[in-house]
Formats: C-alpha cells, structure tokens, sequence
C-alpha cells in the first residue's frame, strides 16, 4: 500500500473542485493505495459531501498552533476534524518561504497537535533542501527534524507522516535521482523514530514534480511509502493514469 496524496494548493474553483472530487472518489474504488486530496479550506464540505462512503480522504493544507481565538485567516485543529478532514499537511515549504513559516512556527504547531490529535488524524510534515543545500542533504534534514521534533509532549495518538520534498524539486519539473530520494528517506525513518514510536510514523513521502510519468519508478522503491504531488494532482486524466500506474 502506498499514500498518494494530490496537494491542490490554491487551486479550483467551486464546479472544478467537485469535479476534481468525484475523480478521487471514483479512483479510490480502482485501488488498494490511499488517495487522499488536501484541499482548500473552503472545499471542506464539499469534499465531506462527495467522498463520504469512499475509501478516499480530505485534509487540510494548513494548521493553527492554537485551538481557537483571534487568529485571522487561520484553522484550528477542531474545525478540520469537525469537518471530517483526516490529515494535515505542516510546513509546506510554500508555507515556509511565501508565508514565513520558521521552524519556531512550525514547532509550535507539531507541539500543539502532538496534545491534541486522535488516532484517526494523520499529521504529514514536509522538509526538504534548497539546491544549494543538496550536497549537504543530511545535515540539512537532520536539523529541521531534530528541531521540530524535538520534545513533544509525549502523545501515542500522533501518527505521522514526513514528505520530503526538495525545494528545488516543487513545480519545477526537476527529480532527484533515485539513489538521492532513497538516501533522504533511509535518513529520515531513522531520525523519525527517535522522536515518535515506530507505531505512529506510518510512512515517509516523496514530493516535487511528481507526474504519471516518473512514479513508477518511484514509487518502486520499498523506502519510498507514497507521494505528495502538487501540479500533477489537479490535472483529472493525469491524476488518473498516476493512480492506474501506482496500482501497475
Ligand atoms: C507540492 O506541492 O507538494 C509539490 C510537490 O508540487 P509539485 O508536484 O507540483 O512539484
């Protein structure tokens, strides 16, 4: 089994979301992998609405670090599961480089839902290198980790999932070479598990310009657990042949 997580970002309006929905659910009868869609905020109901009694699932693209208050703008945990959303993408790196997102932030966002998530809500933490820092790859991953998961309240609810995704990767059109994404993922289940039980971290995904085309290649390798794919994911026939080829 393998996660296959389409990132829509800021994309779809209304019609084209509910479209976009009734493919996922209809891809998800046609598999033994997950598929599941972190949408806008504002297509939670919808997307309630439409994948109710699919094996396929809605998340969130963003969270708050606090349960509710002034925050403008922002989600609280209780409203994405409210709403019936099954996960929550964290630190996306558009939210770290558009929105400023620093790992103090996103510290403080694991910490919070490290007290608070239930079993059935999966939190996936993406990290990942800019070009520059591709040589430097270990150090790189093993900093962000270590500081964002460093002393959470201890919590066996928290399952986790890590995307990693280099930056230089995301709508680019550029891959890792294969050996590269393997070497990052045997680190990061590694690193992982000294932070969380083994129980709890359920995977670790690869993300950036991921296409029908290069998943299967991918998603071959044991170390790889799924992909987080942005640009690819909204695109109905490719979204389609991605899921065919992952169950190939
Ligand atoms: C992403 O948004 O997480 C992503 C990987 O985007 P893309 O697949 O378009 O590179």
């Amino acid at each position: 089994m393998k996660y296959l997580v389409g990132n829509w970002k800021m994309n779809c309006e209304a019609q084209e979301a509910s479209d976009l929905l009734h493919v996922y659910k209809q891809l998800s009868g046609t598999t033994d992998n997950k598929v599941w869609a972190a949408v806008p905020a504002c297509y939670f109901q919808q997307a309630a609405r439409v994948l109710e009694g699919s094996n396929a699932q809605f998340g969130g693209q963003n969270v708050y670090s606090q349960a509710k208050g002034a925050f403008t703008g922002e989600i609280s945990y209780g409203m994405l599961s409210s709403m019936g959303a099954s996960f929550v993408l964290v630190g996306h790196s558009e939210r770290r480089n558009v929105f400023g997102e620093s790992r103090e932030i996103l510290k403080d966002k694991l910490r919070f839902l490290a007290s608070s998530v239930t079993k059935t809500f999966t939190v996936i933490l993406c990290t990942g290198e800019t070009l520059e820092q591709h040589d430097d790859l270990e150090a790189v991953l093993t900093a962000d980790l270590e500081f964002i998961l460093s002393d959470l309240p201890a919590n066996d609810q928290l399952s986790l999932i890590i995307a990693y995704e280099p930056i230089w990767a995301i709508g680019t059109g550029k891959v890792p070479v294969v050996a590269d994404i393997k070497r990052a993922h045997a680190l990061i289940k590694e690193l992982a598990i000294t932070y969380i039980p083994q129980e709890r971290m359920l995977g670790v995904l690869y993300g950036g310009s991921v296409t029908d085309a290069n998943c299967r290649e991918i998603l071959a390798e044991d170390l790889v657990d799924g992909v987080l794919v942005g640009g690819a994911s909204i695109k109905a026939d490719v979204w389609s042949r991605l899921v065919e080829v992952a169950n190939s």
